[in-house]
């Protein structure tokens, strides 16, 4: 910091970089790319000022994203990083929406296999059942008959 290397920053405003110069932590000078980028879209005053308001554990975080948003908004002009989140809100509701049909298809597989597998458990218990219910159908039919025949 300071001494006789100037910070990117202070490098491209060609100015002194003083011991205190707020920008001198984030943007050294073997990259003075970051700090160029920034201070295209939002300058210099404006990024100085920001920086200041915030307490300085944050700062470094607040760098990283004003760097971010100001490559995606040289990228994506109209866009910046708003294109970049509505790319991916849009990627997460298609992948909801393959999610809730992958969901309802398992559903559907479940069901499909469960009635089957029943049924041929069931199956020879139903053929007496039904076996029984005509055999007993026949023998309430001949009651009835029987019935009418007393009647
Ligand atoms: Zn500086």
């Amino acid at each position: 910091m300071g001494g006789n290397t100037p910070c990117a920053s202070c490098k491209l405003l060609r100015r002194r970089c003083s011991q205190d110069c707020i920008f001198a932590p984030f943007f050294p000078p073997d990259d003075p790319q970051k700090f160029a980028i920034v201070h295209k879209v939002f300058g210099a005053s404006n990024i100085s000022k920001m920086l200041q308001k915030l307490p300085i554990n944050q700062r470094t975080d607040a760098v990283s994203s004003l760097v971010y948003e100001a490559n995606a908004r040289v990228r994506d002009p109209v866009y910046g990083c708003v294109g970049a989140i509505s790319y991916l809100q849009n990627q997460v509701s298609q992948l909801k929406m393959q999610l809730a049909v992958a969901q309802a298809e398992i559903l559907c597989i479940q069901m499909q296999q469960e009635p089957p597998f029943s049924v041929l458990q069931q199956d020879p218990d139903d053929l007496s059942q039904f076996m029984d219910f005509t055999s007993s159908s026949n023998v309430i039919q001949e009651s009835l008959k029987s019935e009418s025949l007393w009647t």
